[in-house]
């Protein structure tokens, strides 16, 4: 073994190429992968002698070999979320029940009947999947699946108020995070937002003298993720749909979360379900597949059979289509709901919101000196912490729960210290996602269903 202490001691990219250690690396993941990253470490090695640090002429090996995995781990991960937001934008939203995940991978494994009558030997339609039993959930004629919430909201816009007026209450011009905004979207959809009322209140009245003949329908914005408090007056769903219904337009609702059942029978704070907004008299509803759904990435749009048809027959719905993995997943959740019962404990996001305080307390209990080990310049204790809904859910309506409260008493100024541990459990092979607050980490437990997993992926942990 050498040392390198002068840039011409390194070895050239061929040469290090042609060192025997390599050879079972080249095999493994080819030539090009190997040279890119035998580039990079030469020319960071070129910088570390240049900065008059040496080094053994055999890390290059071994620091070759680490930036091939590097390059090479897939970029999506998953990670481990500790946040305190079941349903976190950013972490993927709804984690999917195992049903989904087998009929994903049992989908994606080959060709499947996704848009062909297997019995009628002929063509048949990719909406046909979902629809029967999301109209019985639902108590909708029709209803269709699409990407996103977002291209539901766009898709009927575009489909029914192209060229023409929608009053829309200006409490309810909302922003999203990810830059969904109402009057953004409006426009994008070729219509032409009408702002009635005032950001507090909005009355019926409003609505009434907003009507013209250039109006296609009228719409309600479910307030997701923030509430106006205080001298406020909003229009109900039902008043609104008694305007839309004597003026002969439609009324749609963009419920956001859409919960599919009664939250209350599961012993949660109400929210609005698609079910009340049809029957309040919405003529369509949109609504999430991945929020309180529980489900994949999609949005729903629910309703009248003839406006739904009307949106199908628009060319923009082609390009919002949902792929096979999105249907058979969503189909694979749907069914669940078809047993109320047994629905908070196989769907991963309502087994989370009802989770039990005193388990979770238990598990942190379980936890704390085990993080504690690895954490000996800190204090490890459990913390009662508010969780919440997340992805626009019931905003103001926290979940009590418990966590790691991850602390160092000695320092004035813990902020350095706290983001580097951070940082290093962000590192661990599977990364654990907390927040920092109050000058302290913490790890809020409701989430955490795989204790062994959690324990054992901690031995990866490197403290600064
Ligand atoms: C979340 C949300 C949307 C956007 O839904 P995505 O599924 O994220 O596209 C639209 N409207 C409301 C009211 C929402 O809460």
């Amino acid at each position: 073994m050498s040392t390198i202490d002068t840039p011409n001691k390194l070895p050239s990219v061929d040469r290090l190429l042609n060192d025997p250690d390599i050879e079972l690396l080249l095999r493994e993941h080819g030539a090009p992968v190997v040279t890119r990253c035998a580039r990079n470490v030469l020319a960071s090695a070129r910088q570390q002698v240049l900065a008059g640090q040496s080094f053994e002429a055999g890390d290059l090996v071994s620091n070759l070999a680490e930036d091939i995995a590097r390059t090479l781990r897939p970029s999506l991960q998953r990670v481990i979320n500790l946040t305190g937001t079941v349903l976190h934008t950013n972490l993927g939203r709804a984690a999917l029940p195992g049903v989904a995940i087998d009929a994903i991978a049992e989908i994606a494994r080959g060709a499947s009947n996704l848009e062909f009558d297997v019995i009628a030997g002929k063509r048949g339609d990719r909406h046909q999947h979902t629809e029967a039993l999301l109209c019985q959930l639902t108590g909708a004629e029709r209803a269709i699946v699409v990407n996103n919430n977002a291209a539901a909201v766009l898709l009927t816009l575009n489909s029914l108020a192209r060229r023409k007026e929608v009053p829309v209450s200006r409490g309810e011009l909302i922003e999203i995070g990810g830059a969904f905004r109402m009057p953004d979207i409006m426009a994008r959809a070729g219509c032409k937002l009408v702002e009635v009322g005032t950001t507090n209140r909005t009355h019926a009245a409003d609505f009434e003298s907003a009507m013209s003949s250039r109006t296609a329908l009228l719409m309600k914005v479910h307030a997701s993720n923030y509430e106006i408090r205080g001298f406020t007056k909003d229009v109900s769903e039902a008043e609104l749909a008694r305007i839309a219904q004597a003026h002969d337009v439609p009324m749609v609702s963009d419920l956001g979360s859409g919960s599919l059942v009664d939250l209350e029978d599961y012993g949660l704070p109400h929210e609005p379900t698609v079910s009340e907004a049809l029957t309040a008299g919405a003529d369509l509803v949109t609504f999430s597949g991945d929020k309180l759904l529980g489900g994949p990435q999609a949005g729903i749009i629910a309703g009248r059979r003839d406006l739904v048809e009307k949106i199908k027959r628009n060319p923009m719905t082609r390009a919002m289509r949902p792929d096979k993995l999105t249907l058979a997943a969503l189909d694979a959740v749907l069914r669940l709901y078809t047993n109320p019962a047994q629905l908070a404990e196989a769907l991963p996001t309502l087994r989370w919101l009802t989770r039990d305080l005193t388990a979770i307390e238990q598990l942190a209990s379980r936890l704390a000196p085990v993080v504690q080990g690895y954490c000996e310049d800190f204090q490890v204790t459990v913390e009662r912490t508010l969780a919440q809904v997340g992805s626009g859910a019931l905003p103001v309506d926290k979940l009590e729960s418990a966590a790691l409260k991850i602390t160092r008493p000695d320092l004035r100024r813990p902020g350095k210290a706290l983001k580097n541990t951070a940082r290093a459990f962000r590192e661990l092979p599977t990364p654990v996602v907390g927040r920092i607050s109050d000058d302290a980490l913490w790890f809020d437990l409701r989430c955490l269903e795989d204790e062994a997993e959690f324990i054992d992926n901690l031995r990866g942990l490197v403290l600064a």
